[in-house]
C-alpha cells in the first residue's frame, strides 16, 4: 500500500525523522485555519500518490493564512495525473540551501535491501538514474545488521553528501531506517531531503510504501488506507475477502490461482481484439478451495460492475477438484437467487483438470440460465469475448 505524503510524514515524526509541523485540511478555511495556527509562511501540497506535484502546480508557498486559504482552493479538486485531490497538507515553509535524495528499498533482483542516496535531490530521480547514474549511490543494505550511524555515514559518502551536511544527516538516515524496518515499509523515499541555511537536515517531502503482507502484525495501518479513492467494488470484495483487481474492460473474470486468472487475462484480451477490443473487467482469484460461498461472493461482485457484459469462469481442478468446483457454481446460483440477485449476464464456464469430466456432466445437468461450457481455455476466452461484443450492440 502506497501512503499519502502526510501519512508518511506522521511515520516520520513517530521514528525521530525530522519534520515541519502541519496538518492536514479538506477544505480552504481548514487550510486557513492551520495557517493560522502555524504563523508565518507556510507551505500547501497536494495530497496524491503520485510524484511531480510541484510540477503539476500541487505545491504552492504562501506568505499567509488567507493566501494559504486560496491556493488551498485552487489545489483542492484539480487532477493530478490522474489523480484528484481531495486533501492538501499545510506545512511551516522551511528555507532551503540544497536539496538531496535519499531512499531505502527492497532490491528484489538482488533479494536484499538498498539504499539509494545523491546529493542532487528535489529532481526526478529517475531522471538522474539515466541521465547521470554516476550521481546516484546504490548500497546494497545487510537485512540483518541493517543501518547504524557508521554504514549511514557511507551511504551518504558515497551519495557524495558534504561532510558538513553528513555529520548532520547521519541520524536522520538512521530514523529513517526504522522507519523502514518498524513499519515493515517496502520503500522509505525522502526527496528532497533539505539542508537549510542553518544547517538542519530536514525531511521535505516522504514517499512510502508498506508492506501488505505483513498486514497481520501491523494492525495500526488499517486505518491508512484511502477510503476516498479505493474503488467501491475493491473495497466490496475486501469486505469478502476476495483477491478482487477492478480493470476497465467488458469481460468478468474468475479464476482459481493468480498465475491461472493472469494468464486468462491475457488470453481474453488477446481474444477480445477480434470482438471490437473488449477487455478483462477485473482480476479475481478465488483461490485454491473455491467453496461455494466464495463462488457466489466472486460472481455477486463482478455482476455489481455495471460494465461487465459477460463472465469467464476458468477453472483448473487441482486440488479443488472440478465437480466440487461445478457444485459450487450451481450453489452459487441459488444463494444469489435467495439473495433477491439474478445472474443477468451469459457465463462461460471452463472446466479442466482434476475430475473435469464429472464437473463438466453435473453443470450440463444444471441446465443454469446463460451458462454454456467450453473445454478449452482459448474457445472460452473467445466465445466469452463474442458474448461481450453481442451484448454491446
Ligand atoms: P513533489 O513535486 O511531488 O516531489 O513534491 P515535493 O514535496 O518534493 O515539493 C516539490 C518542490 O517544492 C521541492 O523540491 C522544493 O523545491 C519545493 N518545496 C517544498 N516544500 C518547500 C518549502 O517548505 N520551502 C521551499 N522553499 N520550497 C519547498
Ligand atoms: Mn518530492
Amino acid at each position: 500500500m502506497d501512503l499519502f505524503e502526510y501519512q508518511a510524514r506522521n511515520l516520520f515524526a513517530k521514528h525521530g525523522v525530522p519534520v515541519l509541523p502541519g496538518a492536514v485540511a479538506r477544505t480552504a478555511d481548514e487550510a486557513r485555519a492551520i495557517a493560522t495556527q502555524l504563523g508565518g509562511q507556510v507551505v500547501v501540497k497536494a495530497q496524491v500518490k503520485t510524484g511531480g506535484r510541484g510540477k503539476a502546480g500541487g505545491v504552492r508557498l504562501a506568505a499567509d493564512p488567507a493566501e494559504a486559504a486560496s491556493h488551498a482552493a485552487a489545489i483542492l479538486g484539480m487532477d493530478i495525473k490522474g489523480h484528484r485531490v481531495h486533501q492538501v497538507l499545510v506545512t511551516a515553509a522551511s528555507e532551503i540551501a540544497e536539496e538531496y535524495y535519499l531512499s531505502f528499498l527492497l532490491d528484489r533482483a538482488n533479494r536484499t535491501f538498498m539504499a539509494m542516496a545523491s546529493r542532487e535531490g528535489g529532481v526526478e530521480i529517475e531522471q538522474v538514474a539515466v541521465e547521470r547514474p554516476e550521481a546516484l549511490a546504490l548500497v546494497p543494505i545487510n537485512p540483518l545488521t541493517g543501518v547504524d550511524q557508521d554504514i549511514a555515514r557511507e551511504v551518504l559518502n558515497q551519495g557524495g553528501f558534504p561532510a558538513e551536511v553528513i555529520e548532520a544527516a547521519v541520524d536522520v538516515v538512521t530514523a529513517l531506517w526504522r522507519v523502514f524496518v518498524a513499519e515493515d515499509a517496502t520503500l522509505v523515499e525522502v526527496n528532497p531531503l533539505v539542508r537549510t541555511p542553518d544547517g538542519t537536515v530536514l525531511a521535505l517531502d516522504g514517499k512510502v510504501t508498506l508492506d501488505d503482507n505483513a498486514e497481520f502484525r501491523q494492525p495500526g495501518h488499517a486505518e491508512l488506507v484511502d477510503s476516498d479513492t479505493t474503488d467501491p467494488l475493491e473495497r466490496a470484495a475486501r469486505e469478502r475477502d476476495l483477491n478482487y483487481v477492478k480493470l476497465d474492460g467488458e469481460i468478468g473474470i474468475i479464476g482459481n490461482g493468480a498465475g491461472l486468472v493472469m494468464s486468462t487475462l491475457d488470453v481474453v484480451a488477446y481474444a477480445g481484439e477480434a470482438h471490437g477490443g473488449v477487455r478483462p473487467a477485473n482480476f479475481l482469484d478465488i483461490g485454491g478451495g473455491a467453496s461455494a460461498e466464495v463462488m457466489a461472493n466472486g460472481l455477486e461482485i463482478i455482476l455489481l460492475d455495471p460494465a461487465v457484459r459477460s463472465v469467464l469462469v476458468n477453472v483448473f481442478g487441482g486440488i479443488t477438484a472440478c465437480d466440487e468446483v461445478a457444485r459450487g457454481i450451481v450453489a452459487a446460483f441459488e444463494l444469489l437467487a435467495s439473495r433477491g440477485e439474478q445472474v443477468t449476464r451469459p457465463l462461460v464456464v471452463r472446466l479442466d483438470g482434476n475430475n473435469a469430466e464429472l464437473g463438466r456432466q453435473i453443470l450440463a445437468a444444471a441446465a443454469l440460465p446463460g451458462v454454456e461450457q467450453v473445454d478449452t481455455m482459448d474457445g472460452a476466452a473467445r466465445r466469452v469475448a463474442e458474448l461481450a461484443a453481442l451484448a454491446g450492440v
